[in-house]
């Protein structure tokens, strides 16, 4: 049964409308040969293209000094607008309200700035449980921020025992059981550590149903799965881009303010030059007017060198399409899934704990061990297989489906397989 499901692997990639673009990435080796990276989930590879979209900046910079600003063959000072459409059509938003800046716990602040205005009555942050730390860290200090007690405000939501999954009714429920005290409802798109999928839509509408306001963290989510922002009516998201979005490490991250709060100059926020509009942006003493949409949130001129590497990346999601990215995700970590199930047989010490519906779910699963966890990721590592642990019990694999392919995913398999048989 394991080897009929893994000898399927070649005709699935000899049917990958998107096989080539395995070969518009730089694969790491290690002892001369390509490693099974399905890291794409923390780090994602460099696409070939990213050096010489760095190095022309770098030669315009060499050629240009100051005057590149203007006259570089892609003006720094307008550079930032390249990216509205590209990341417009990865979540799902309209161009004016998406912007690249700054990283993302940076944003997630300014966006809480703007979007968690507590009152006396109304100042709790509703959060997913185990949530990754950065997120934790950002929440508490906003609460502290304001005068909040973190115990008090900052709710915790958690599968019920023995289940990996927060299920909408649980979401709506606890959205409900603190509907006059709810300031914001702040949710992954996809979970880090269960790889869990939200229903995006059905929080925001929960969300605002009760009068709070409710903002997505898509650093797992930005390129692996397909979010539509706009529609699901959240008042702001933010990711990071050196994740499924394969812009380098500490790359430029993004935010998105809905349209409905393009040009609300009553918000408060932290403002820097950028954001002002460009007409009176060089009016040194001029009061602050936000520009509008996510743009009015920029603090600094853009960071060019991050975000050539970033542009070369995007071209890529552009040219492969979320459409066909999304199909070939479904597929490749669907059969990830399989073969993964079949090696785990009627073994009760390992599971998945990843749903196992593709509509709540994006590229990666992630496997728990009740022992012996960290023994078989050392295994992995010492074949050539690149996925993380993540404590306290957890190797998360995540094919990304721009450079893996089925074939990679069934070498896994027969890895896996082998090393279960040694370590246990
Ligand atoms: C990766 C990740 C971060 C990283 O934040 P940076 O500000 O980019 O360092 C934050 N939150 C979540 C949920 C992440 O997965």
């Amino acid at each position: 049964m394991l080897q009929d499901l893994l000898s399927r692997a070649e005709d699935l990639d000899a049917a990958d409308p998107l096989a080539s673009f395995r070969s518009r990435f730089h694969m790491p080796q290690k002892d001369g040969r390509d490693v099974l990276y399905f890291t794409g989930n923390s780090l994602g590879l460099q696409p070939v293209a990213a050096q010489a979209s760095v190095d022309l900046e770098l030669e315009d910079w060499r050629v240009w000094g100051v005057d590149g600003h203007l006259r570089s063959r892609n003006p720094w000072f307008s550079y930032h607008r390249m990216f509205k459409e590209p990341l417009a059509a990865i979540v799902g938003a309209l161009p004016h309200e998406v912007v690249a800046m700054n990283t993302l716990t940076v944003n997630l602040h300014l966006m809480m700035i703007s979007f968690y205005r507590p009152t006396a009555t109304r100042y709790k942050i509703l959060i997913a449980g185990h949530e990754f730390p950065s997120d934790r860290y950002a929440v508490e200090s906003q609460l502290r921020l304001h005068g909040h007690d973190v115990e008090q405000a900052m709710i915790e939501l958690e599968p019920a025992p023995g289940t990996f999954e927060l299920s909408d009714a649980q979401i709506t429920e606890a959205i409900r059981e603190h509907a006059d005290s709810l300031a914001l409802v702040l949710f992954s798109g996809v979970h880090y550590y269960t790889g869990q999928f939200f229903n995006l839509k059905m929080i925001a509408d929960a969300a605002h149903a009760v009068g709070a306001n409710v903002g997505f963290d898509l650093a797992h989510a930005a390129g692996n799965v397909q979010v539509n922002l706009h529609d699901s009516g959240a008042d702001f998201a933010v990711w990071c881009s050196y994740k499924y979005l394969n812009s380098g490490p500490g790359g430029v991250g993004g935010a998105f303010i809905h349209e409905r709060h393009a040009d609300r100059a009553d918000l408060v926020r932290l403002a820097g030059w950028w954001g002002n509009d460009e007409a009176t942006r060089f009016q040194m003493a001029h009061a602050f007017q936000p520009t509008y949409g996510a743009d009015g949130w920029q603090l600094s001129n853009a960071q060019i060198l991050p975000m050539a590497a970033h542009k070369a990346s995007l071209d890529l999601f552009t040219e492969a399409g979320m459409d066909r990215i999304s199909a070939k995700r479904d597929a490749l970590t669907g059969f990830a899934y399989d073969v993964i199930t079949e090696i785990f047989g009627t073994r009760t010490d390992v599971r998945i704990i990843t749903p196992a519906d593709p509509a709540r779910r994006g590229a990666q699963l992630s496997l728990q061990f009740d022992v012996h966890g960290r023994a078989v990721f050392d295994a992995l590592t010492a074949r050539g297989i690149v996925v993380d642990w993540r404590n306290p019990d957890v190797i998360r694999v995540a094919p990304a489906p721009l450079y893996n392919r089925f074939a990679d995913v069934a070498a896994f398999g027969r890895h896996l397989a082998e090393v279960l048989q040694e370590v246990a």
